[in-house]
């Protein structure tokens, strides 16, 4: 999605496994694990700024943790660890490799087990990555995908749980592979559901409108969105709708950790009507990157 990560780690990168740090280099996990044979492991993706007063903040820590419990009980994952004690983990884990605008990397991961049976336990990696901050304004031209989201019938679609990106990575790939930057992702019934990695909205005549929960993961950056789109008296409305109708739109936009917010150019090559830095959805673009940065004075501009 036009977002460049530097190398994930080198000699001296140190994680956080299972209460200690330890080198990313040096660091262990069982070959003979259920999470990499079956994809079955639970993970968070948060992001930390340094902020404009110069500390290093985690941004909705405690959304994130709480999710990631979450969607273990979902999958039925033994989960033993406090939401504030992954909280310090995860901080003085970003102090020990002196970084502060960075990607962090949970996942909930399971022992040794061939059979589909429960485990008794299960281990937590935090992996901590520099993040270069928001690149600016490249608008992604993005495609249909001829993938569906996993159904919520076959799957604990709220959990984020890596078997699931299988199908994220499936979309991905056939959109980039067909010339284009990202991939949108229908439900089973042919409404839009999201990306492969963020969920959508999209503007028209100054109104906001994203997908009903059901069959997307529900992100912390889409309610970060829809508070800003309150502060900011913009209407949001949460519906099922077509890719028919996003045609029509004035903009439209992928929003997600990761990603932030990030304009589209068209979908299926058809361009949205309005120029980007005239739509509402820019002015949500600049009022969350401030806020990610706690820089107040960036949302009176806004
Ligand atoms: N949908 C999917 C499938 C995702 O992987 C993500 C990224 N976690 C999102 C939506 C956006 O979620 P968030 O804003 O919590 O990062």
């Amino acid at each position: 999605m036009g977002i460049i990560m530097a190398t994930y780690y080198n000699e001296n990168s140190i994680l956080y496994l299972n209460g200690e740090f330890v080198k990313a280099s040096e660091a262990k996990m069982d070959f003979y694990s259920q999470s990499l044979h079956y994809g079955y492991s639970v993970f968070e993706g948060i992001r930390s700024y340094k902020t404009s007063a110069g500390d290093t903040k985690i941004f909705k820590a405690e959304e994130h943790f709480v999710r990631l419990q979450n969607s273990a009980a979902a999958l039925n994952m033994p989960y033993t660890w406090t939401t504030s004690e992954l909280i310090e983990a995860t901080y003085e884990t970003l102090a020990k490799n002196n970084l502060q605008d960075a990607y962090i990397r949970p996942v909930v991961y399971a022992p040794a087990n061939m059979s589909f049976a429960k485990n008794e336990q299960s281990f937590i990696v935090v992996q901590v990555w520099e993040m270069q901050p928001f690149l600016g304004n490249k608008l992604l031209r993005v495609m249909t995908s001829s993938f569906q989201r996993p159904n919520p019938k076959g799957f604990k679609i709220h959990a984020k749980a890596a078997g699931h990106y299988v199908n994220s990575i499936l979309a991905s790939q056939e959109a980039k592979s067909n010339g284009f930057d990202e991939a949108l992702l229908l439900d089973m019934n042919d409404h839009v559901a999201e990306g492969p990695g963020a969920n959508v909205f999209f503007e028209k005549n100054g109104k906001l409108f994203t997908p009903a929960p059901g069959n997307i993961l529900p992100g912390i950056t889409r309610a970060t969105v829809i508070e800003i789109c309150d502060e900011l008296n913009i209407k949001v409305e949460e519906k099922f709708f077509t890719t028919a109708e996003m045609k029509a739109a004035d903009a439209a936009f992928y929003c997600g950790t990761a990603a932030e917010i990030i304009g589209w150019e068209s979908l299926d090559d058809v361009k949205f009507a309005k120029p980007w830095n005239e739509t509402f959805s820019r002015q949500i673009q600049i009022a969350y990157s401030a806020r990610v940065k706690e820089n107040a004075f960036e949302i009176m501009e806004a």
